[in-house]
């Protein structure tokens, strides 16, 4: 992408509405733009970024053996009607009238209309266990949207659901989605920790946080420091297998949310120096729920036996919108955002700094030209704009791996390698450059 044919509204000023840190740089960097009270026009450079969450996101459910399917925004209330849910979920609810005057909501999350999808076509024990999900925008009313895509009144969810035929079945459902929680913040260069949780509207018994530890975090959360070590599972985990090792370790450790916290066991187990009680992001919640829908809503299937039973479900939830505001909480320094690998918008810029010169000018065509046939998502700083300029532009926009050209390393043969993490520099010709870049 040339820089000078793109579209990328950087704004000098610091936006004044904007009260945390990731929101600021989303709003300067030009990735987003509010509509409305938390309702967001998501421009270019944010899209690339959500897009990334949103594939890495859809990677890990699929290998943990979820199923993607696609669900509508707008959902009939007769639905919630059935679970009890239209009156309980309150004025959070985006309530809509169509022209013959049928009662309709904005999904805040799918739990009804996935057992009802799930109810009319499975019959049987045999067909389990099944897990569907979609990655699809929600409508929850907050009281108060806030701190930019951290919440939002619409926003990206990833939401999956499960049906077991019993409750040893659907733990294991349960423990999967927990594996491939583990793996798919980790894969964003996140920390994000499994915490003990309440159920809340979703209702069940069993249900894990995942949160990302942030000061601006809005989760009071307690745990022992160690959980900020424990090993994530690799590629090659067996989500056929027994993962009860894995989570045993997990969910050893002391780690949970302020609504769950036990004051008495977090000071029976863990020593002074490892107790944390700090704030933090929940970007993702996982819930066993038992047969709370299928029993309302008749979700049944026939056993072994021949006997119908309800099924036993699970939801679990991802914040995907949410996750690009929480990385830059995570990744980011005073000159702007610093991109993990994995979610940056381009993976490498080419500033120009002497934009007109035939020697950059030439040099700058061929790495682009190079780098671009070999894949590698490349934004070119062709501009006008001056050298520091570029450098601003793109440590802003937080561009993880930047080749400088100009006039006096060409004559020496050498670009110049700068890596946005650390601020390394290195001398190297084009052809290293390239090489160390695909
Ligand atoms: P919160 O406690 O922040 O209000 P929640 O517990 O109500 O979130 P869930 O129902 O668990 O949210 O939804 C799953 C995920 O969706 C959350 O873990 C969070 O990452 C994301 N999410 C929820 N509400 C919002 C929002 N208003 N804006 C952006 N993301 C959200
Ligand atoms: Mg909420
Ligand atoms: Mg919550
Ligand atoms: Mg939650």
């Amino acid at each position: 992408m040339r820089l000078s044919r793109f579209f990328l509204p950087i704004l000098k000023e610091t936006p004044k509405e904007a009260e945390i840190v990731s929101h600021r740089l989303m709003l300067r960097a030009g990735m987003l733009r509010q509509e409305a009270a938390g309702i967001y026009a998501w421009l270019p450079l944010g899209l690339r970024v959500l897009k990334k969450i949103e594939q890495i996101v859809r990677e890990e459910q699929n290998r943990a053996g979820a199923i993607e399917c696609l669900m509508p925004t707008l959902q009939l209330a007769d639905l919630w009607r059935e679970s009890g849910r239209y009156d309980a979920y309150g004025p959070e609810m985006l309530r809509i009238t169509d022209r013959h005057k049928r009662e309709l909501l904005y999904g805040p999350t799918n739990e009804e209309m996935i057992t009802e999808i799930f109810r009319s076509y499975v019959r049987s024990y045999k067909n389990l266990p099944l897990n569907l999900y979609h990655i699809q925008w929600k409508f929850r009313d907050e009281q108060r949207p806030r701190f930019g895509v951290m919440r939002g009144r619409e926003f990206l969810m990833k939401d999956a659901y499960s049906f077991d035929i019993d409750e040893a079945a659907a733990r294991k459902s349960y423990n999967r989605m927990f594996v491939a929680y583990l793996r798919t913040f980790a894969r964003m260069g996140l920390k994000a920790i499994p915490m003990r949780a309440e159920t809340g509207p979703i209702g069940g018994d069993l249900s894990h946080e995942f949160i990302v530890l942030a000061d601006t975090g809005e989760s009071g959360v307690f745990c022992d420091s160690d959980v900020l070590n424990l090993p994530v599972p690799g590629d090659d985990v067996d989500y056929d297998g027994d993962l009860t090792a894995i989570i045993k370790q997990w969910t050893s450790v002391y780690a949970a949310t302020e609504d769950v916290h036990d004051a008495e066991r977090f000071e029976r187990e863990v020593p002074a120096e490892k107790k944390l009680n700090t704030r933090g992001i929940e970007v993702g919640q996982i819930f066993y729920f038992g047969t709370k829908y299928s029993d309302k809503m008749k979700a049944l299937v026939a056993g072994p036996d021949g006997v119908d039973a309800p099924i036993h479900g699970g939801s679990y939830g991802v914040g995907v919108s949410r996750l690009v505001g929480a990385i830059i909480e995570a990744c980011h320094d005073e000159n702007g955002i610093k991109w993990p690998e994995a979610v940056a918008p381009f993976r490498a810029a080419i500033l120009n700094l002497k934009q007109g010169a035939a020697d950059t000018d030439a040099a700058c065509e061929a790495l682009y030209k190079e780098l671009s046939a070999k894949g590698v998502d490349v934004l070119y700083d062709d501009t006008d704009q001056r050298a520091g300029g570029k450098f601003a532009t793109a440590d802003l926009i937080g561009i993880p791996w930047q080749i400088l050209v100009g006039p006096k390393g060409l004559a020496d043969g050498t670009v110049e390698l700068k890596r946005r993490a650390d601020g390394s520099r290195e001398n190297v010709t084009p052809a290293e450059a390239v090489a160390r870049l695909t």
